[in-house]
């Protein structure tokens, strides 16, 4: 699998939007690894996971054909991971071309309320709105695995927000597996047991509170990272070569890309910056 990090950011991205703190300004005055907009990974150029208020940034930093990707997976409705406008754009009255292909949009029910609520801003009902925008959207529930084209996709409940279940993905395919991991905290006991099933070949991990201490909910931290991977390794879920990167870097880490790429080194784990290419 290719993997592309089109935005390795948190929610107010770094530089944030309105912030004059030391990370902000420093990546501001640096630019390259140190810009991270919001969090999207698209994978073989046909699933993407999140799409954020950055999209259209990164269509055009990356040169990417969207209207070839057929599945959008959700984590949950955050702003910074479902901004329902950024699909409006596929309705025939935006494209002048044959239009984008198909794409089956999957996301808990509060993605799939925002997305009802768009449209009716535009006084379409759900249904109108999907055929639309040439979508359908599949609700989906933690642990219950469903196939796209040569993809096995399976959901897993993240820690994050307890008023929407959001969720992780383990995307499997040609004998690889990777797990997109934001936005979350530690896991529970369910998730762990689940992931028990898998063997990873590639994480990317939420890492938010970056070299600050952990706070135990909603996010993690270097040393939540750390826990986890070492219960993975105990679990069987991942051999020590497995690829462990950190990701949805926010400012509240108070630490550059460098300075955390320096602390993780010494974990074994990298620190993703927007455009890194993986193949899994
Ligand atoms: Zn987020
Ligand atoms: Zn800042
Ligand atoms: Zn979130």
């Amino acid at each position: 699998m290719n993997v592309r990090l089109l935005g390795t950011g948190a929610a107010e991205g770094i530089p944030a939007l309105y912030c004059r703190c030391r990370v902000c300004e420093e990546a501001a005055r640096i630019g390259g690894r140190e810009v991270h907009t919001r969090s999207s990974v698209l994978i073989d150029g046909l699933v993407k996971v999140d799409h954020g208020p950055d999209t259209y940034a990164q269509k055009l930093k990356f040169g990417l054909d969207l209207g070839a990707v057929t599945t959008l997976l959700l984590t949950h409705a955050h702003e910074d991971h479902f901004t329902p406008s950024e699909l409006i754009w596929r309705g025939q009255h935006f494209v002048r071309s044959d239009g984008p292909a198909p794409l089956g949009v999957f996301g808990n029910a509060t993605a799939e309320g925002w997305l009802a609520e768009h449209g009716a801003r535009y006084g379409l009902s759900l249904a109108e709105v999907c055929e639309e925008l040439r979508i359908e959207f599949v609700p989906v529930a933690p642990f219950i695995s469903f196939d796209r084209g040569p993809y096995a996709i399976h959901p897993l409940k993240a820690e994050h927000d307890a008023r929407q279940v959001a969720l992780n993905y383990v995307v499997a395919g040609g004998g690889r597996a990777i797990l997109v991991g934001f936005d979350t905290a530690r896991y529970g006991e369910a998730a762990w047991e689940y992931l028990g099933g898998f063997r990873l070949d590639c994480l990317l991990m939420d890492c938010t509170f970056g070299r600050t201490p952990s706070v135990g909910r909603e996010h993690m931290a270097l040393d939540d990272n750390v826990r986890v991977r070492d219960e993975m390794l105990r679990r069987g879920i991942i051999e020590p070569d497995a690829r462990y990167v950190l990701t949805h870097i926010s400012h509240g880490g108070d630490a550059l890309h460098g300075e955390l790429a320096d602390l993780a080194a010494q974990h074994g784990m990298v620190v993703a910056y927007d455009g890194m290419e993986i193949e899994v």
